[in-house]
């Protein structure tokens, strides 16, 4: 049995990309998909908020003398490419996927409504939320805090790279360990980066517990799903 009826799965656009260095790898995003295929098979109810950082972000066109909410969209149109891919890649895998734009694209996906996504959740299919939040200045972090909330998701799963959070970086210091769990406070106390800081305050406000895991560790995602231990576990 799962731990969750409902999940709100955040992966962000470098998930897609693998090893290359822009864009999205084939057989990456096949494995992504195979691994929420698994938890769907459990009965877990999914939600996925696409991010496009592999593609585009708001802030590299701003540092480039671009207008930062006119980058900022194309960073939006992004993660409309990554959620049709994914849910492509989920179709020929034999899901049944559903895209919603929070920004309007409507003869290539449908817009966000929110009874609407409750609905396609209910019945067994996966929602590909894409466009963001539909507001330039926020991330695709802050979407899946609010989408995660709307939807009712008992918790969000922040895929990232790293398999949970350290109390210093794994990468530089030997001697640093993994939080099993901790406190929306005690992250807020010691200056752990978990979400950027809309997001993260959107999440402690709802009460919206947030799991950091590795997208890139095979199996990760089902143990999180089953409510092993695995990554970290931030609550209220
Ligand atoms: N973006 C935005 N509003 C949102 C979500 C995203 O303007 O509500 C833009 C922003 O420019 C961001 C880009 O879309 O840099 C891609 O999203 P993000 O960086 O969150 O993607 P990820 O890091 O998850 O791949």
């Amino acid at each position: 049995m799962p731990a969750y009826k409902r999940i709100l799965l955040k992966l962000s656009g470098e998930a897609l990309m693998g090893d290359d260095a822009y864009g999205i790898n084939r057989s990456t995003i096949v494995r992504m998909v195979r691994e929420v295929q698994e938890i769907t098979q459990l009965g877990c109810e999914v939600a996925v908020v696409i991010g496009g950082g592999n593609i585009f972000r708001g802030v590299a066109g701003g540092s480039v003398g671009m207008d930062r909410a006119t980058a900022d969209y194309m960073g939006m149109l992004a993660t409309v490419m990554n959620a049709l891919a994914l849910a492509d890649t989920m179709r020929q895998e034999g899901m049944t996927a559903r895209v919603m734009s929070a920004i309007g694209i409507d003869q290539v996906v449908e817009p966000y409504v929110r009874p609407k996504a409750l609905q396609y959740l209910e019945e067994g299919k996966v929602v590909v939320f894409a466009g963001g939040t539909g507001n330039p200045f926020f991330t695709t972090d802050t979407a899946a805090a609010l989408r995660g909330a709307e939807m009712g998701a008992e918790i969000m799963l922040k895929a990232t790279k790293v398999d949970g959070v350290y109390t210093a970086d794994p990468k530089k210091d030997p001697n640093a360990t993994r939080y099993p769990s901790l406190t929306f406070d005690e992250a807020i106390i010691q200056n752990l980066q978990v979400l950027d800081a809309t997001a993260f305050a959107l999440c402690r406000d709802q009460k919206l517990p947030i799991k950091v895991f590795s997208i890139f560790k095979p199996g990760a995602l089902k143990r999180v799903v089953m409510g092993e231990d695995e990554g970290t576990l931030v609550h209220v």
